[in-house]
Protein backbone atom coordinates (compact mmCIF):
# COMPACT_ATOMS: atom_id res chain seq x y z
CA UNK A 1 0.00 0.00 0.00
CA UNK A 2 1.46 3.51 -0.82
CA UNK A 3 0.88 6.11 2.29
CA UNK A 4 0.59 9.89 1.72
CA UNK A 5 -0.46 11.22 4.65
CA UNK A 6 -1.66 14.72 2.99
CA UNK A 7 -5.05 16.00 4.71
CA UNK A 8 -5.42 18.71 2.28
CA UNK A 9 -5.14 16.38 -1.07
CA UNK A 10 -8.07 17.00 -2.54
CA UNK A 11 -9.05 14.42 -5.50
CA UNK A 12 -11.93 14.33 -7.76
CA UNK A 13 -12.71 11.33 -9.78
CA UNK A 14 -15.31 11.86 -12.45
CA UNK A 15 -17.76 8.83 -13.69
CA UNK A 16 -19.54 6.70 -11.12
CA UNK A 17 -19.43 3.70 -13.75
CA UNK A 18 -17.48 0.32 -12.99
CA UNK A 19 -14.28 2.22 -13.92
CA UNK A 20 -14.72 5.51 -11.76
CA UNK A 21 -16.43 3.45 -8.64
CA UNK A 22 -13.15 1.08 -8.44
CA UNK A 23 -10.45 3.83 -9.29
CA UNK A 24 -12.21 6.12 -5.86
CA UNK A 25 -12.08 3.35 -3.88
CA UNK A 26 -8.60 2.18 -5.06
CA UNK A 27 -7.52 6.05 -4.45
CA UNK A 28 -8.92 6.15 -1.14
CA UNK A 29 -7.22 2.74 0.17
CA UNK A 30 -3.92 3.88 -0.75
CA UNK A 31 -4.37 7.89 0.01
CA UNK A 32 -6.22 7.56 3.54
CA UNK A 33 -6.40 11.29 4.47
CA UNK A 34 -6.94 12.57 0.89
CA UNK A 35 -10.65 14.25 0.26
CA UNK A 36 -12.31 11.87 -2.77
CA UNK A 37 -14.96 13.29 -4.41
CA UNK A 38 -16.66 11.03 -7.28
CA UNK A 39 -18.46 13.59 -9.35
CA UNK A 40 -20.85 11.98 -12.10
CA UNK A 41 -24.29 12.79 -14.32
CA UNK A 42 -25.27 9.26 -13.91
CA UNK A 43 -24.84 7.15 -11.13
CA UNK A 44 -25.94 3.43 -10.94
CA UNK A 45 -28.56 2.22 -12.95
CA UNK A 46 -28.32 5.17 -15.15
CA UNK A 47 -24.63 3.52 -16.51
CA UNK A 48 -23.23 1.44 -19.24
CA UNK A 49 -21.73 -0.70 -16.55
CA UNK A 50 -25.22 -1.53 -15.45
CA UNK A 51 -26.04 -2.65 -18.83
CA UNK A 52 -23.08 -5.83 -19.04
CA UNK A 53 -23.44 -9.16 -17.32
CA UNK A 54 -19.62 -8.14 -16.35
CA UNK A 55 -18.36 -11.87 -17.19
CA UNK A 56 -14.41 -11.91 -17.67
CA UNK A 57 -14.01 -12.96 -21.10
CA UNK A 58 -11.96 -10.43 -22.86
CA UNK A 59 -12.22 -9.51 -26.87
CA UNK A 60 -8.93 -9.65 -28.47
CA UNK A 61 -9.47 -6.15 -29.23
CA UNK A 62 -8.80 -5.17 -25.50
CA UNK A 63 -5.63 -3.84 -24.83
CA UNK A 64 -3.29 -1.18 -24.00
CA UNK A 65 -0.21 0.46 -24.84
CA UNK A 66 1.74 -2.71 -24.76
CA UNK A 67 1.36 -6.62 -24.40
CA UNK A 68 3.08 -6.28 -20.68
CA UNK A 69 0.17 -3.47 -20.08
CA UNK A 70 -2.67 -5.48 -21.29
CA UNK A 71 -1.28 -9.00 -19.26
CA UNK A 72 -0.33 -6.85 -15.95
CA UNK A 73 -4.19 -5.54 -15.90
CA UNK A 74 -5.57 -8.67 -16.60
CA UNK A 75 -4.00 -10.06 -13.95
CA UNK A 76 -4.27 -7.80 -11.18
CA UNK A 77 -7.66 -7.50 -12.29
CA UNK A 78 -7.94 -11.28 -11.89
CA UNK A 79 -6.75 -10.93 -8.23
CA UNK A 80 -8.96 -8.24 -7.47
CA UNK A 81 -11.87 -10.03 -8.25
CA UNK A 82 -10.62 -13.28 -6.67
CA UNK A 83 -9.95 -11.48 -3.03
CA UNK A 84 -13.76 -10.80 -3.25
CA UNK A 85 -14.93 -14.24 -4.66
CA UNK A 86 -12.81 -15.79 -1.66
CA UNK A 87 -14.06 -13.30 0.83
CA UNK A 88 -17.24 -13.23 3.19
CA UNK A 89 -18.63 -10.23 0.98
CA UNK A 90 -18.59 -12.10 -2.60
CA UNK A 91 -22.29 -12.38 -2.64
CA UNK A 92 -23.09 -8.63 -1.71
CA UNK A 93 -20.53 -7.86 -4.06
CA UNK A 94 -22.69 -9.68 -6.45
CA UNK A 95 -18.94 -12.07 -7.50
CA UNK A 96 -19.45 -15.39 -8.69
CA UNK A 97 -16.83 -18.30 -10.39
CA UNK A 98 -18.92 -19.36 -13.28
CA UNK A 99 -17.69 -21.80 -15.64
CA UNK A 100 -18.66 -21.60 -19.52
CA UNK A 101 -18.40 -23.23 -23.09
CA UNK A 102 -17.63 -21.50 -26.48
CA UNK A 103 -19.03 -23.31 -29.46
CA UNK A 104 -17.91 -22.70 -33.28
CA UNK A 105 -19.57 -24.05 -36.57
CA UNK A 106 -17.01 -22.06 -38.31
CA UNK A 107 -13.97 -20.77 -37.53
CA UNK A 108 -11.40 -22.61 -34.35
CA UNK A 109 -9.87 -18.58 -33.68
CA UNK A 110 -13.50 -17.97 -32.22
CA UNK A 111 -13.02 -21.08 -29.26
CA UNK A 112 -9.25 -19.55 -28.50
CA UNK A 113 -8.81 -16.33 -26.22
CA UNK A 114 -4.66 -15.61 -25.45
CA UNK A 115 -5.46 -13.05 -23.01
CA UNK A 116 -7.68 -15.44 -21.18
CA UNK A 117 -6.04 -18.71 -21.22
CA UNK A 118 -3.11 -16.88 -19.46
CA UNK A 119 -5.29 -15.89 -16.29
CA UNK A 120 -8.26 -18.19 -15.84
CA UNK A 121 -7.57 -21.40 -14.14
CA UNK A 122 -8.92 -23.82 -16.66
CA UNK A 123 -9.15 -23.41 -20.28
CA UNK A 124 -9.30 -26.16 -22.47
CA UNK A 125 -10.63 -27.71 -25.70
CA UNK A 126 -13.92 -29.44 -25.10
CA UNK A 127 -13.79 -33.34 -25.87
CA UNK A 128 -16.24 -34.71 -29.11
CA UNK A 129 -19.29 -35.25 -27.11
CA UNK A 130 -19.40 -31.95 -25.75
CA UNK A 131 -19.50 -30.61 -29.43
CA UNK A 132 -23.07 -31.76 -29.11
CA UNK A 133 -24.31 -30.00 -25.97
CA UNK A 134 -25.85 -27.24 -27.53
CA UNK A 135 -27.29 -29.14 -30.84
CA UNK A 136 -25.33 -30.06 -34.20
CA UNK A 137 -23.04 -29.19 -36.47
CA UNK A 138 -20.79 -27.55 -34.23
CA UNK A 139 -17.03 -28.29 -35.15
CA UNK A 140 -15.20 -26.43 -32.60
CA UNK A 141 -15.08 -25.50 -28.83
CA UNK A 142 -13.53 -24.52 -25.34
CA UNK A 143 -14.33 -24.94 -22.08
CA UNK A 144 -12.95 -22.53 -19.22
CA UNK A 145 -14.08 -21.57 -15.52
CA UNK A 146 -13.75 -17.24 -15.15
CA UNK A 147 -15.57 -15.09 -12.66
CA UNK A 148 -18.51 -12.67 -13.04
CA UNK A 149 -18.81 -9.32 -11.75
CA UNK A 150 -22.92 -8.10 -11.54
CA UNK A 151 -22.46 -4.45 -11.37
CA UNK A 152 -26.22 -4.62 -9.73
CA UNK A 153 -24.66 -5.41 -6.79
CA UNK A 154 -20.89 -4.60 -7.02
CA UNK A 155 -21.76 -0.67 -7.34
CA UNK A 156 -23.88 -0.07 -4.64
CA UNK A 157 -21.18 -2.50 -2.95
CA UNK A 158 -17.96 -0.66 -3.67
CA UNK A 159 -20.32 3.09 -3.20
CA UNK A 160 -21.35 1.90 0.45
CA UNK A 161 -17.41 1.20 1.66
CA UNK A 162 -16.44 4.25 -0.46
CA UNK A 163 -18.88 6.64 1.63
CA UNK A 164 -18.83 4.72 4.79
CA UNK A 165 -14.55 5.55 4.61
CA UNK A 166 -15.75 9.46 4.16
CA UNK A 167 -16.24 9.42 -0.02
CA UNK A 168 -18.23 12.51 -1.11
CA UNK A 169 -20.54 12.28 -3.87
CA UNK A 170 -21.67 14.67 -6.26
CA UNK A 171 -24.00 14.89 -8.83
CA UNK A 172 -23.08 17.00 -11.76
CA UNK A 173 -22.09 17.14 -15.57
CA UNK A 174 -18.91 18.48 -16.38
CA UNK A 175 -18.59 20.12 -19.69
CA UNK A 176 -15.32 20.97 -19.52
CA UNK A 177 -11.81 20.66 -17.08
CA UNK A 178 -12.05 24.47 -16.32
CA UNK A 179 -14.45 24.21 -13.70
CA UNK A 180 -11.90 21.89 -11.90
CA UNK A 181 -8.56 23.64 -11.83
CA UNK A 182 -7.76 25.46 -8.46
CA UNK A 183 -10.59 22.67 -6.76
CA UNK A 184 -8.82 19.66 -7.07
CA UNK A 185 -4.94 18.49 -6.51
CA UNK A 186 -5.70 15.63 -9.39
CA UNK A 187 -8.47 14.39 -11.33
CA UNK A 188 -9.12 10.97 -12.32
CA UNK A 189 -11.32 11.07 -15.66
CA UNK A 190 -13.23 7.42 -15.93
CA UNK A 191 -15.87 8.88 -17.99
CA UNK A 192 -16.05 6.32 -20.06
CA UNK A 193 -17.80 7.56 -23.80
CA UNK A 194 -18.07 10.95 -21.80
CA UNK A 195 -14.42 11.29 -22.46
CA UNK A 196 -15.33 11.82 -26.67
CA UNK A 197 -17.06 15.16 -25.71
CA UNK A 198 -15.15 16.14 -22.98
CA UNK A 199 -11.40 15.27 -24.17
CA UNK A 200 -12.52 15.86 -27.80
CA UNK A 201 -11.59 12.33 -28.26
CA UNK A 202 -12.19 10.89 -32.10
CA UNK A 203 -10.66 7.99 -31.12
CA UNK A 204 -13.29 7.03 -28.64
CA UNK A 205 -16.33 5.17 -30.20
CA UNK A 206 -19.62 3.74 -29.20
CA UNK A 207 -20.40 -0.29 -29.74
CA UNK A 208 -23.90 -0.90 -29.32
CA UNK A 209 -24.98 -3.46 -27.34
CA UNK A 210 -28.29 -4.69 -26.58
CA UNK A 211 -29.53 -7.97 -24.00
CA UNK A 212 -32.54 -9.53 -22.78
CA UNK A 213 -32.45 -10.23 -18.82
CA UNK A 214 -34.46 -13.82 -19.07
CA UNK A 215 -35.40 -15.43 -15.75
CA UNK A 216 -33.71 -19.08 -16.09
CA UNK A 217 -32.68 -20.65 -12.48
CA UNK A 218 -31.84 -23.80 -13.92
CA UNK A 219 -28.79 -22.38 -15.88
CA UNK A 220 -25.07 -22.77 -14.35
CA UNK A 221 -23.00 -22.53 -17.52
CA UNK A 222 -22.20 -19.65 -19.68
CA UNK A 223 -22.49 -20.56 -23.39
CA UNK A 224 -20.66 -18.61 -26.18
CA UNK A 225 -22.15 -19.71 -29.96
CA UNK A 226 -21.18 -17.84 -33.35
CA UNK A 227 -22.48 -14.06 -33.92
CA UNK A 228 -21.82 -12.71 -30.57
CA UNK A 229 -24.63 -15.22 -28.94
CA UNK A 230 -24.14 -15.59 -25.55
CA UNK A 231 -26.22 -16.71 -22.36
CA UNK A 232 -24.56 -15.79 -19.13
CA UNK A 233 -26.54 -17.29 -15.47
CA UNK A 234 -26.67 -14.55 -13.07
CA UNK A 235 -26.32 -15.01 -9.56
CA UNK A 236 -30.45 -14.47 -8.89
CA UNK A 237 -31.60 -16.69 -11.29
CA UNK A 238 -31.33 -14.27 -14.09
CA UNK A 239 -29.46 -14.94 -17.28
CA UNK A 240 -28.29 -12.39 -19.77
CA UNK A 241 -28.42 -13.24 -23.73
CA UNK A 242 -26.76 -11.71 -25.97
CA UNK A 243 -26.05 -9.39 -28.09
CA UNK A 244 -25.28 -7.17 -30.81
CA UNK A 245 -22.07 -5.00 -31.56
CA UNK A 246 -23.13 -2.43 -33.29
CA UNK A 247 -20.29 -0.32 -33.90
CA UNK A 248 -20.18 3.70 -34.01
CA UNK A 249 -24.09 3.48 -33.25
CA UNK A 250 -25.31 5.97 -31.10
CA UNK A 251 -28.89 4.63 -30.41
CA UNK A 252 -30.11 3.70 -27.16
CA UNK A 253 -33.80 2.42 -27.91
CA UNK A 254 -34.69 -1.16 -27.76
CA UNK A 255 -34.96 -2.38 -31.12
CA UNK A 256 -37.31 -5.29 -31.28
CA UNK A 257 -35.49 -6.92 -34.31
CA UNK A 258 -31.90 -6.74 -32.44
CA UNK A 259 -34.36 -8.87 -29.72
CA UNK A 260 -36.51 -11.08 -31.96
CA UNK A 261 -32.57 -12.36 -33.01
CA UNK A 262 -31.01 -12.76 -29.69
CA UNK A 263 -34.09 -14.46 -28.47
CA UNK A 264 -33.89 -16.97 -31.56
CA UNK A 265 -30.02 -17.59 -31.56
CA UNK A 266 -30.28 -18.58 -27.58
CA UNK A 267 -33.08 -20.58 -27.83
CA UNK A 268 -31.18 -22.27 -31.02
CA UNK A 269 -28.34 -23.61 -28.61
CA UNK A 270 -30.12 -23.28 -25.25
CA UNK A 271 -33.64 -24.55 -26.35
CA UNK A 272 -34.66 -24.42 -22.58
CA UNK A 273 -34.78 -20.96 -22.57
CA UNK A 274 -38.18 -20.71 -24.43
CA UNK A 275 -39.61 -21.34 -20.96
CA UNK A 276 -37.57 -18.65 -19.51
CA UNK A 277 -39.88 -15.08 -18.32
CA UNK A 278 -38.16 -11.91 -19.96
CA UNK A 279 -37.89 -10.03 -17.36
CA UNK A 280 -36.30 -6.85 -19.50
CA UNK A 281 -34.15 -5.35 -22.23
CA UNK A 282 -31.50 -3.15 -22.16
CA UNK A 283 -29.03 -1.24 -24.15
CA UNK A 284 -25.52 0.27 -23.62
CA UNK A 285 -22.83 2.16 -25.69
CA UNK A 286 -20.02 0.39 -25.13
CA UNK A 287 -16.89 3.17 -25.12
CA UNK A 288 -14.46 1.37 -27.56
CA UNK A 289 -10.85 2.65 -27.92
CA UNK A 290 -7.39 1.03 -28.82
CA UNK A 291 -5.27 1.35 -26.59
CA UNK A 292 -7.64 1.68 -23.77
CA UNK A 293 -6.62 5.20 -22.48
CA UNK A 294 -4.82 4.98 -18.77
CA UNK A 295 -1.97 8.50 -18.68
CA UNK A 296 -1.41 11.08 -17.05
CA UNK A 297 -2.05 14.95 -18.50
CA UNK A 298 -1.64 18.37 -17.44
CA UNK A 299 -4.63 20.42 -18.24
CA UNK A 300 -3.68 24.25 -17.97
CA UNK A 301 -1.69 23.26 -15.14
CA UNK A 302 -4.45 20.29 -13.84
CA UNK A 303 -2.92 17.03 -12.41
CA UNK A 304 -5.24 14.47 -15.05
CA UNK A 305 -5.05 11.03 -15.07
CA UNK A 306 -7.41 9.65 -17.86
CA UNK A 307 -8.84 5.99 -17.76
CA UNK A 308 -11.41 5.25 -20.23
CA UNK A 309 -12.06 3.44 -23.22
CA UNK A 310 -12.59 -0.25 -22.18
CA UNK A 311 -14.67 -1.60 -24.66
CA UNK A 312 -17.01 -4.42 -23.62
CA UNK A 313 -14.55 -5.44 -21.26
CA UNK A 314 -14.86 -2.28 -18.46
CA UNK A 315 -16.20 -4.26 -15.97
CA UNK A 316 -13.84 -7.10 -15.65
CA UNK A 317 -10.79 -5.00 -16.37
CA UNK A 318 -11.70 -1.98 -14.28
CA UNK A 319 -9.41 -2.84 -11.55
CA UNK A 320 -6.18 -3.49 -13.28
CA UNK A 321 -6.16 0.07 -14.90
CA UNK A 322 -7.52 1.64 -12.20
CA UNK A 323 -4.69 0.14 -10.43
CA UNK A 324 -2.65 1.81 -12.73
CA UNK A 325 -4.44 5.10 -12.62
CA UNK A 326 -4.45 5.34 -8.99
CA UNK A 327 -0.64 4.89 -9.63
CA UNK A 328 0.14 7.31 -11.54
CA UNK A 329 -2.22 9.99 -10.35
CA UNK A 330 0.20 9.23 -6.69
CA UNK A 331 2.96 9.67 -9.27
CA UNK A 332 2.01 13.23 -10.20
CA UNK A 333 1.24 14.49 -6.49
CA UNK A 334 4.19 13.86 -5.86
CA UNK A 335 6.05 15.83 -8.82
CA UNK A 336 5.93 19.51 -9.31
CA UNK A 337 6.20 19.17 -12.72
CA UNK A 338 3.91 22.39 -13.83
CA UNK A 339 4.22 21.59 -17.58
CA UNK A 340 3.19 19.32 -20.04
CA UNK A 341 3.85 15.90 -19.35
C1 LIG B 1 -24.51 -5.13 -23.75
C2 LIG B 1 -23.21 -4.98 -23.01
C3 LIG B 1 -22.63 -6.08 -22.41
C4 LIG B 1 -21.41 -5.95 -21.74
N1 LIG B 1 -20.88 -7.06 -21.13
C5 LIG B 1 -19.70 -6.96 -20.46
C6 LIG B 1 -19.15 -8.08 -19.78
O1 LIG B 1 -19.74 -9.17 -19.75
N2 LIG B 1 -17.94 -7.92 -19.15
C7 LIG B 1 -17.29 -6.73 -19.14
O2 LIG B 1 -16.21 -6.65 -18.55
N3 LIG B 1 -17.81 -5.64 -19.75
C8 LIG B 1 -18.98 -5.73 -20.43
N4 LIG B 1 -19.51 -4.63 -21.05
C9 LIG B 1 -18.71 -3.39 -21.12
C10 LIG B 1 -18.85 -2.54 -19.88
O3 LIG B 1 -20.21 -2.29 -19.62
C11 LIG B 1 -18.11 -1.21 -20.07
O4 LIG B 1 -16.81 -1.43 -20.53
C12 LIG B 1 -18.03 -0.49 -18.74
O5 LIG B 1 -19.32 -0.35 -18.19
C13 LIG B 1 -17.37 0.88 -18.88
O6 LIG B 1 -17.39 1.45 -17.59
P1 LIG B 1 -17.09 2.99 -17.35
O7 LIG B 1 -17.10 3.19 -15.88
O8 LIG B 1 -15.90 3.38 -18.14
O9 LIG B 1 -18.32 3.73 -18.06
P2 LIG B 1 -19.85 4.04 -17.58
O10 LIG B 1 -20.45 2.90 -16.85
O11 LIG B 1 -20.54 4.50 -18.82
O12 LIG B 1 -19.68 5.23 -16.59
C14 LIG B 1 -19.28 6.52 -17.03
C15 LIG B 1 -19.53 7.50 -15.93
O13 LIG B 1 -19.03 8.77 -16.32
C16 LIG B 1 -20.01 9.76 -16.10
N5 LIG B 1 -19.78 10.87 -17.05
C17 LIG B 1 -19.52 10.81 -18.36
N6 LIG B 1 -19.33 12.03 -18.87
C18 LIG B 1 -19.51 12.90 -17.84
C19 LIG B 1 -19.46 14.32 -17.70
N7 LIG B 1 -19.17 15.10 -18.75
N8 LIG B 1 -19.71 14.87 -16.50
C20 LIG B 1 -19.99 14.10 -15.42
N9 LIG B 1 -20.04 12.74 -15.48
C21 LIG B 1 -19.80 12.16 -16.68
C22 LIG B 1 -21.32 9.04 -16.32
O14 LIG B 1 -22.37 9.75 -15.75
C23 LIG B 1 -21.02 7.73 -15.62
O15 LIG B 1 -21.21 7.87 -14.23
C24 LIG B 1 -20.74 -4.71 -21.70
C25 LIG B 1 -21.34 -3.60 -22.26
C26 LIG B 1 -22.57 -3.71 -22.92
C27 LIG B 1 -23.21 -2.49 -23.53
Amino acid sequence: MIKMDNNSTKIAVLGAGVVGMTAAKLMQDSLRNAEITIIADKFAEDTTSMVAAGIFRPGTSFRGRTKEITQKWMRDSWDYWQDILRSSEASNAGVMQVDGYIFSKDNYHVTRNHLMEDVVPLYRPVEENELKLCGEGFKYGSYFSTIKAGCDCYLPWVERKFTAQGGKLSKSKLESFASLTRKYDLVLNCTGLGAKYLCDDHDLVPIRGQIIKARAPWLKTAIYGDYDTYIIPGMDGVATLGGTRQYDSYNLNVCRHDANAILERCCEIVPSLKKADIVGHKVGLRPHRVPVRVEGELINSLKVVHCYGHGGYGVMCAPGTALQAVQLGIDLLKSNTKNKI
